[in-house]
């Protein structure tokens, strides 16, 4: 049952993303990033972003390059990993690290019996309009607050399984899907998908950019 899926890690440890501990801080790095770092299993550094086209509207607050992220396994702590690792701003980093270990991980473990291991991914940073257009606004990925996501990875070695986003394969793939994304709802302030229009035929967009009023989350 989704619902019970989607609850199973409302209960006991703590969420691996708050669990940041007093571990000193590497120098320079920002609270977000130390707190990031500080969890075993975490694979995140400081990031600079190259300057395209000097775009004052392109600045990533607090980059991170996430190259994996802790989440809560069955026999202790799990990692996903990013292929290719994104670029994003730190505050994206951690919305995404609590999404992944709170909702992800449960849905996985609740569908398919399996953790969550890897995430494909794309747009991280990149410094466009809103859909690839020449005019209009910046889009979200611009400053490193949004991720398209691809694929999930399920298992590892030789039983790992796919689902992929555009394609996924009969129903508990299609249902898996479906939580994931009304999870996505919740953590996030924009999630479009397949369905939403073409430009999101073939992945799941989210992202944390304020909109005009708090309380108005976009989810399609
Ligand atoms: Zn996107």
């Amino acid at each position: 049952m989704p619902d019970e899926a989607g609850k199973a890690g409302a209960g006991g440890a703590e969420p691996a993303s708050t669990r940041a501990g007093d571990a000193p801080a590497p120098a320079g790095s920002s609270p977000c990033l130390s707190a990031l770092a500080a969890i075993p299993g975490n694979r995140v550094a400081p990031a600079t972003p190259t300057p395209q086209h000097g775009d004052a509207a392109c600045r990533v607050i607090d980059p991170v390059r996430v190259e994996a992220l802790a989440i809560r396994g069955v026999g202790g702590g799990a990692t996903v990993s990013f292929e290719p690792p994104p670029l994003l701003s730190c505050a994206m980093a951690r919305t995404l690290a609590d999404w992944l270990d709170r909702s992800v991980q449960p849905l996985a473990r609740g569908y398919f019996e399996r953790d969550l291991t890897a995430l494909r991914v794309g747009g991280g940073h990149e410094c466009r309009r809103r859909n690839r257009a020449t005019a209009g606004p910046v889009s979200e990925h611009a400053t490193g607050q949004a991720l398209d996501i691809f694929a999930f990875r399920l298992g590892n070695g030789g039983t790992a399984s796919q689902v992929v986003v555009e394609t996924p394969s009969g129903l508990v793939q299609n249902r898996f899907l479906d939580a994931v994304r009304q999870s996505a709802c919740g953590a996030f302030m924009t999630t479009l998908g397949p369905g939403s229009d073409a430009a999101h035929a073939n992945h799941l967009h989210v992202d944390i950019q304020e909109r005009r009023s708090r309380a108005s989350r976009f989810c399609q």
